[in-house]
């Protein structure tokens, strides 16, 4: 993270374009308790999508659900995400929903459905170890979608997720591939590919190439302070790569999931610790 307020976000997110990489703003949360928060968070996005817009960045912003009061009041919710959709469209930015847990799966893919009949600029992420996705693309697919496609990073049951890496990452390329294989046939879907696996982006971005799809066909997306070298790399030959920049006091949740996907962090924050 850059920083615990919108400020440094907005810091960090001007240095990237400088590198010709665009951003993508969440302020961290989930799971609120009081409808009033999912308020004040709408309230902090619009105002956030303001100073994007004024300072002429290509900053779109990614929201959880549940930080906009999903499990409180779903119309409430939907009103907000609205709000922040038609904001956004101002300066032709899509608004990204994040997948949570599998227990929102289905509301928040039917929720998708819903923003994209009143407001087309927004995008979902999907989950490939999910055995469901493959049929969550499919169906989402006549919408002219934008999907970000990840690994996914919740503790998630066999009976409906993968749960070996090379599951995971076969699965991946196949959704990838689907998305790609209904771009070239002509589909106007909107492709992100949210990983860090540099080999996986590869190898799609050698799918891409042999249906004759530009580089732009897909974008990379990655977050903030991860494969920093991989996302200058990737942005210099020519490939759209959006820096995804966490800011907020409310990280904890999130600083676990990221420690938790990689063993050598975990040595790295107790190493922190030591005097
Ligand atoms: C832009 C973006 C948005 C996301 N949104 C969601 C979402 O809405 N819902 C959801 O469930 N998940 C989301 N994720 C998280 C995702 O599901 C994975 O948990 C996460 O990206 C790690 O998987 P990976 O694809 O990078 O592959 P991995 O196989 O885990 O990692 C590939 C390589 O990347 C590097 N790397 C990966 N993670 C780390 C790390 N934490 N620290 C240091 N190095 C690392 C390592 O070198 C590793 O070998 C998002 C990820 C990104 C990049």
């Amino acid at each position: 993270m850059p920083g615990e307020d919108a400020d440094s976000a907005l810091r960090a997110a001007s240095q990237f374009k400088a590198q010709g990489i665009s951003s993508a703003l969440t302020r961290l949360g989930e799971n609120i308790t009081r409808v009033e928060e999912a308020d004040e968070v709408a309230a902090h996005y619009l105002k956030l999508l303001d100073r994007t817009a004024a300072s002429g960045l290509d900053a779109e912003v990614s929201v959880k659900l549940t930080q906009l009061g999903f499990d409180l009041d779903g119309e409430r919710t939907f009103a907000h995400a609205r709000r922040l959709a038609e904001r956004a469209l101002a300066t032709r930015r899509t608004v990204w929903i994040d997948m949570e847990g599998s227990a929102y799966t289905e509301r928040t893919v039917a929720f998708y459905e819903r923003m994209k009949q009143v407001c087309a600029n927004t995008g979902l992420c999907l989950q490939a170890y999910l055995h469901r996705t493959a049929a969550d693309v499919d169906r989402l697919m006549p919408l002219d979608p934008a999907i970000r496609i990840v690994k996914g990073a919740y503790a998630e049951p066999p009976a409906i997720a993968f749960q070996t890496g090379e599951q995971i990452d076969r699965n991946y390329i196949a959704l990838s591939r689907a998305m790609l294989e209904a771009a070239r046939d002509g589909r106007r879907i909107r492709i992100a590919l949210g990983t860090h696996d540099v080999t996986l982006i590869s190898e799609i971005a050698g799918y891409a190439a042999e249906l004759g799809l530009p580089k732009a066909s897909f974008e990379v997306q990655m977050l903030y302070g991860i494969r920093v070298d991989e996302q200058r790399r990737l942005a210099g030959e020519g490939y759209p790569v959006r820096d995804l920049i966490c800011y907020g006091a409310a990280w904890y949740p999130w600083y676990m999931r990221r420690l938790a996907e990689r063993p050598a962090n975990v040595m790295f924050a107790l190493r922190q610790l030591l005097p």
